[in-house]
């Protein structure tokens, strides 16, 4: 049986005043361990935040991580220096660093390797713009971004590492992909690792993400291949994170 997984992402959002205070009431409200949960935090709280969470079951990430190991990187974070400061999981290839900061499939592939170099599980964040939904090009841009990691790292590393389907139009945007639409596309991730591996593909987690809030997220939730959420907006008030959490 798959643990679901609830880890929410803060974007470029907060003070340290605040990100603290989120932090905290989500703690204080985490009692029932129905689900592994966490927060990928911007890089300049990461120390802070890993002092609240420590000790709890609330588990840290980052919101990417370097493609190489160290080097004349300016203004990279590498895996290395995540893990020294606790980071359990990165987000690697999230649609806001693919379309605004030039992610390619290679170099988030490349983030992805770095961050099992480092015991750090990636996040790796997939899905289609509305464009290539409405063209029926869905399935191939799923294809093409799973092949890109497959190819480098091989299907067994995806054993330490969990995906999260985020469909591009529904991210931000306050439209949420049905529990069919989701579910649709998260059978096709499943079916695309067992026809590489079974057990992998068995025990992935296979995140859902776009406008998803305390309202959408038991439906979704419920659908036999969504074993949780990666939540952005919603996750920025602990009370909604927490109810969304316990829609699992
Ligand atoms: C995200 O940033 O990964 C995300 C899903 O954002 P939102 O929930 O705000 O759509």
């Amino acid at each position: 049986m798959r643990r679901s997984l609830v880890v929410g992402n803060w974007k470029m959002n907060g003070t340290k005043a605040s990100a603290e205070a989120l932090a905290k009431g989500i703690v204080a409200g985490l009692d029932a361990d129905i689900a592994d949960i966490a927060v990928c935090v911007p890089y300049v709280f990461i120390s802070d935040i890993a002092q609240i969470v420590k000790g709890s079951r609330l588990g840290l990430g980052a919101q990417n991580i370097a493609d190489k190991s160290s080097g004349a990187y300016t203004g990279e974070v590498s895996g290395a220096m995540l893990k020294e400061y606790g980071c359990k999981y990165a987000l690697v290839g999230h649609s806001e660093r693919r379309s605004y900061y030039g992610d390619t499939d290679q170099s988030v592939a490349a983030r992805f390797n770095q961050a099992l170099e480092q015991g750090i599980i990636p996040i790796l964040c997939i899905g289609e713009t509305l464009d290539e939904r409405e063209s029926s090009k869905t399935f191939d841009v799923i294809t093409t971004q799973l092949d890109a990691v497959v190819n480098l790292t091989g299907i067994s590393a995806f054993a330490k590492a969990v995906i999260a389907y985020e469909p591009v139009w529904a991210i931000g945007t306050g439209k949420t992909a049905t529990d069919e639409q989701a579910q649709e596309v998260h059978k096709f991730i499943r079916d695309y690792l067992a026809a590489k591996d079974k057990t992998v593909a068995e025990n992935m987690q296979i995140l859902y993400g776009g406008s998803a809030k305390p309202e959408n997220a038991k439906g979704l939730f419920a659908m036999p291949d969504i074993d949780g959420g990666l939540i952005g907006g919603a996750s920025l008030d602990a009370e909604s994170f927490l109810k969304i959490y316990n829609a699992v």
